[in-house]
């Protein structure tokens, strides 16, 4: 990635910029959490020539059409589950259906079955060119190859897929489950993949990391990782969306939407290049990596407002994920710490204060006179606080290495 550049300096000025008017949504926060066997989804996009999108939509209205013929089976029968929807409909189906396969079918009542299973007193629609589920029997991957066979009505299609080495790397663990999907004008696959998780290493320390918006991370040896191409590039599409948002005309509002989505593509590629610097510093050093932990930020009644902002930036639960998953796939220990006062609390003598934090930038202790980097101030504070937490089996490692750092 030629064009990125990330700035990498030591306590100097952080650069500012104002935060946006307009907030992103808020992420959910089961973003942030990972299935005991971490499952990340890889997007393909499909190369489709015009006959064959013609394909592919087809099927695809074809599928919802017998989805919709499913839930009215569902609800006059009163069968909901995926099994007891199969016994009382797959005849009818296949039968009203004949030129789509059965294990089409069966996808179509998965799909009924899991639309209602969170909610059975609506009935769903779907609509005619939603997204259809694929399992291994009607959909087969040639990763090295890139490319699928996929049912279609027309049976069989042969199609390309572009994707990039990541997508290619997820790929590896795909399993075999997979949802067309039509944007626009283009069909993509989205496949849930397993990602290896390493042996943990052994660690002797910790780095502390502490993750923000104006400095995307500051790390506990005083590193920061602000993406300086990133904030050329803000500043570049928050003039042209300031431009669009006054002209509120049709078109403007379609760039507006395709600008955003560039932005945020550009951001998540900055995001990758922090997360793995970060990640292969510690495995390189033989440490852990100390995160916040954020769990349960929304429902405590004392959260902070740094924390609220943070936690409704979508590009910083991006980069805290990208961390924690790459870790996970080095075996590098993530720690995890109550976040309180992190920002205020002194990493020379442990004195917490308000008034520690004279500017945004600036941490100078009250107490003791203590000079520092804020950020670098927060992310020992977080280095401290990991190495105390002893997670299973590490703490004692750590312990060994660096006695007496407890407070
Ligand atoms: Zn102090």
């Amino acid at each position: 990635m030629k064009y990125l550049r990330i700035h990498i300096q030591f306590g100097a000025e952080t650069p500012t910029f104002k935060r946006e008017r307009k907030r992103p949504p808020l992420y959910s926060f089961k973003d942030l959490k990972y299935n005991p066997d971490m499952q990340l989804t890889a997007k393909v996009k499909l190369k489709t020539a015009h006959e064959q999108a013609d394909i592919l939509k087809r099927t695809m209205r074809l599928a919802n059409t017998c989805c919709n013929f499913l839930s009215d089976i569902a609800w006059q029968e009163r069968k909901f589950g995926q099994f007891s929807l199969h016994k009382v409909a797959y005849r009818q189906s296949r039968d009203t259906f004949p030129s789509l396969s059965s294990q089409v079918v069966v996808r179509c009542e998965a799909k009924v079955a899991q639309a209602h299973a969170l909610d059975k007193r609506t009935k769903r629609k779907f609509k005619p060119l939603g997204a259809i589920e694929y399992d291994a029997r009607i959909l087969t991957w040639y990763v090295d190859k890139r490319e699928v066979s996929i049912w279609t009505v027309e049976g069989r299609l042969h199609l390309k897929f572009y994707a990039g080495q990541r997508q290619i790397d997820l790929l590896q663990g795909k399993i075999g489950q997979a949802d067309l999907v039509l944007i626009g004008n283009d069909f993509y696959l989205f496949a849930p993949c397993i990602v290896e998780e390493a042996e943990p290493i052994d660690i002797s320390d910790v780095l502390g990391v502490d993750l923000g918006i104006v400095n995307l991370a500051s790390d506990s040896d005083g590193e920061s990782y602000s993406g300086e191409a990133v904030e050329e590039n803000r500043r570049k599409f928050s003039h042209r969306r300031r431009n669009l948002q006054r002209n509120g005309s049709k078109s403007a509002k379609r760039k507006l939407k395709k600008i955003s989505g560039k932005q945020a593509h550009y951001q998540k590629d900055v995001n990758h290049v922090i997360s793995k610097r970060i990640v292969m510093k510690a495995q390189d050093t033989s440490r852990g990596i100390g995160l916040e932990d954020l769990t349960g930020i929304r429902e405590r009644a004392t959260t902070r407002r740094r924390q609220r902002a943070r936690f409704a930036n979508w590009s910083f639960v991006d980069l805290r994920t990208k961390i924690e998953y790459k870790a996970k796939r080095l075996g590098v220990p993530v720690i995890h710490v109550d976040p309180r006062y992190t920002s205020q609390e002194c990493s020379s003598c442990g004195h917490v204060d308000k008034r520690n934090r004279p500017d945004q930038n600036t941490f100078k202790c009250v107490n003791c006179g203590h000079v520092a980097n804020a950020d670098t101030n927060a992310a020992l504070n977080i280095r401290a606080r990991a190495v105390v937490n002893r997670p299973n089996g590490l703490g004692h490692a750590i312990d060994r290495v660096m006695p007496g750092t407890s407070p």
